[in-house]
């Protein structure tokens, strides 16, 4: 019956999520994320050089732009969706699982108050 063929196209439409984002998607805000890189909204966030998760001040320099919603998983490259990260969280953030980035980011802000500038 064609009524039958129909629901399970539209039960696949729905389970369409992060998963299923193709490649241009992930390109496009890839590259919307290199623009908002140069726009002076960005400049100001970085400018302090503190970095959004840990709190430790690296430098202008030396911060990258990270997604909150990493854009594998769809998130935009829009304000709302980006923070200036040092190195080192971006990375972590990256390849920890989302349990493992709490206790990280916990232990991050903890060293971050013991150090209070020893460099
Ligand atoms: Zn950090």
């Amino acid at each position: 019956m064609t009524r039958k063929k129909h629901r399970r196209q539209r039960e696949k439409g729905i389970s369409a999520y992060a998963a299923d984002l193709d490649a241009a998607d992930i390109n496009r805000e890839r590259h919307r994320g290199r623009e908002l890189r140069q726009t002076q909204w960005w400049k100001r966030q970085t400018a302090k050089g503190v970095c959004h998760w840990c709190g430790r001040q690296t430098g202008a320099g030396e911060m990258t732009m990270d997604h909150i919603v990493p854009v594998a998983r769809g998130g935009r490259s829009v304000k709302g969706n980006v923070v200036p990260s040092c190195k080192d969280c971006n990375t972590a953030k990256e390849q920890l699982l989302p349990m493992e980035w709490e206790a990280y980011l916990k232990d991050a802000r903890d060293t971050t108050l013991d150090e209070d500038a020893s460099d």
